[in-house]
């Protein structure tokens, strides 16, 4: 017998939660890199899972009158439109905890990468680069450095915990972060112009909004102490890149790694990615097989839940849940 759902994956998943899916929907895989191939692969969609690519927007939402839901593979949710999903009364749901680790993981490879400057190394040896290298490839240690980090959320906390392993002092920057757990955290809250002034090292945990799009523009990398270096585990829409890339050119700053870019992917032309004091990860912080695994259980967990007629654990929006779109759904189910 057919299943009674069915449900879009825009990027693969871990096998994981396509067994999850499977227990109540058909899967369907999207091919779709315009919003119009997309628009029409969600017309029998009744969830949506979409992971870094793949913009959401209210035309999708619109294309796909049996949508229930859209789950979010991931934390930062910048690619659903949710204020349209909102409107519409279309839940959105995410794995906030899923990634937490991975990410300062990673945020912390890169720190010490730059510090000890591990990639320089690695890449000028593989192009025959002699072992007298060790001479001239300086590094800078991190105990008793000062780390600055912009957004004190989930994996701001977890750099701010590994990074005092490291004998690090750290600065936060996050004007909805409580004092309290900045305390607990072992982290001093400042504004974000003393951050920028005091740190050696600036890592950015903040989500794309409104708000922090440009967050480090030209301004806020002058302010930034000479010999620093910048770390963006976040979004590439925070960081002005022209700005960066002048920033480094011109030896004000010393290093940057940068996980994310403001057009992924990049242009293969983009000088950022050519410069040897740049270290460029293709987006990749979350990605161990361990938190794919668990970013696909929790969004297909959720996800199944509310095709059943349960309430999901992770909603970005729960307003929409209690809407007309999902009231009338679980009428039909017998559940309301
Ligand atoms: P979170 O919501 O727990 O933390 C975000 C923090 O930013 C919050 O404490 C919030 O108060 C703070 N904030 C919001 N606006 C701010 C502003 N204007 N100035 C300063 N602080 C502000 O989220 P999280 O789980 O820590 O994830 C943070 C972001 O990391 C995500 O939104 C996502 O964009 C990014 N991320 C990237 C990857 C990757 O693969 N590179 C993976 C996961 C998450």
């Amino acid at each position: 017998m057919g299943k009674p759902f069915q449900v879009l994956l825009i990027e693969k998943i871990d096998e994981a939660g396509v067994q999850i899916l499977e227990e109540v929907a058909e899967i369907r895989w999207s091919s779709g890199t315009t919003q119009e191939i997309l628009a029409q692969e969600a017309r029998d969609a009744d969830a949506i899972i979409v992971r870094a690519f793949g913009s959401i927007t209210a035309t999708i939402m619109d294309a796909s009158p049996r949508l229930k839901l859209i789950g979010k593979h991931g934390v930062g949710f910048d690619n659903i439109d949710i204020k349209a999903a909102t409107e519409r009364g279309i839940p959105v749901v995410y794995t906030p905890f899923a990634n937490t680790d991975a990410v300062a993981d990673h945020t912390m490879g890169l720190m010490i990468a730059l510090a000890k400057r591990i990639a320089e190394a690695d890449r000028a040896l593989k192009h025959g680069a002699s072992w007298g290298l060790r001479y001239e490839l300086i590094g800078t240690d991190v105990a008793g450095k000062t780390l600055g980090i912009i957004g004190l959320g989930r994996i701001g906390g977890a750099v701010a915990k590994r990074a005092g392993g490291f004998g690090m002092r750290i600065l936060a920057y996050d004007p909805y972060a409580p004092k309290e757990r900045a305390i607990a955290l072992g982290a001093e809250l400042v504004d974000l112009d003393t951050l920028l002034r005091s740190s050696d090292f600036v890592s950015i945990h903040v989500p794309l909004t409104e708000e922090t799009r440009g967050l480090v523009g030209r301004r806020e990398l002058s302010l930034m102490k000479r010999g620093a270096f910048l770390i963006n585990t976040s979004r590439g829409g925070i960081v002005d890149e022209e700005a960066l890339l002048e920033a480094l050119s011109s030896g004000h700053l010393a290093g940057a790694a940068l996980d994310v870019l403001e057009k992924e992917p990049p242009e293969p032309e983009n000088p950022l990615i050519k410069m040897e004091n740049v270290i460029v990860t293709p987006h990749m912080a979350a990605h161990t097989k361990e938190t794919l695994r668990k970013m696909a259980v929790t969004v297909a967990e959720d996800v199944v839940r509310v095709l059943r007629g349960e309430r999901p654990l992770y909603l970005v929006n729960p307003e929409a849940f209690e809407g007309p779109r999902i009231r009338s759904f679980l009428r039909s189910l017998g559940k309301a």
